[in-house]
């Protein structure tokens, strides 16, 4: 059996080196039983809904909106990727649609998967990373015109915290049945992947939590 070469998007859920969103809990993960003590180890997890990688759903933003345990799996798994170069970005400008994204208008449609690649994951867990590139909300509105669902990025959020425009994007994204990934990482590795023949997939695996406005995912990338 031919062996696939598997890109992990995803970053270590490790409590010494995270990137939090103001305000959001923590991330912990502590030892309640232990091989010496107990004869087997257990840890307590604890952690937010939007902690480290993850998706955001309808419900974080939208009233009675789709939850993430409602999400139908076809959306994210097993999908076409198309990975945006958008390194050249300076900190805290923003991401357009004449300037940035209308000259990949023809490779978005419904069912592909948008990876917007800032290169921010390189500044995970150091103040720099708060400082990123951020969508502009008629932007994100251009991209939903071309049937593109879910939108993924390598940054806390496709929104500027404390901007002009609020919580703009989230709204517009979510508010038409749309998915955000926030968080992403090695999107280089994926970028350069899609310059090889066949096409570029991804996988985006939610927890199926009950009720919920997101969930920590499990990002993944190969080619077909
Ligand atoms: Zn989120």
């Amino acid at each position: 059996m031919e062996s696939l070469s598997i890109i992990d998007l995803t970053h270590t859920l490790d409590p010494d080196k995270m990137s939090i969103y103001p305000g959001d809990p923590l991330l912990a993960c502590c030892p309640v039983t232990t091989i010496p003590q107990d004869g087997y180890a257990v840890n307590s997890l604890s952690l937010g809904t939007h902690t480290g990688t993850h998706i955001d759903a309808p419900s974080h933003f939208i009233a009675n909106g789709t939850t993430i345990d409602q999400i139908a799996l076809d959306m994210l798994v097993a999908r076409p990727a198309l990975v945006v170069d958008l390194t050249y970005k300076k900190p805290e400008t923003k991401i357009s649609w004449d300037s940035d994204l209308a000259k990949y208008k023809e490779r978005m449609k419904e069912g592909v998967i948008l990876l917007l690649y800032t290169g921010w994951s390189a500044y995970w867990a150091t103040p720099a990373y708060m400082d990123y590139p951020y969508l502009d909300k008629h932007a994100a509105e251009q991209i939903l015109l071309t049937g593109v669902k879910v939108i993924g990025l390598d940054t806390l959020s496709p929104d500027q915290i404390d901007g002009d425009e609020g919580y703009g994007v989230h709204e517009v994204i979510l508010g038409t049945g749309g998915l955000i990934v926030e968080n992403l990482t090695n999107l280089k590795a994926l970028a350069e992947l899609q310059q090889e023949e066949g096409a570029t997939m991804v996988s985006i695996v939610p927890l199926t939590l009950k009720d919920c406005d997101g969930s920590p995912v499990r990002a993944f990338g190969w080619k077909a």
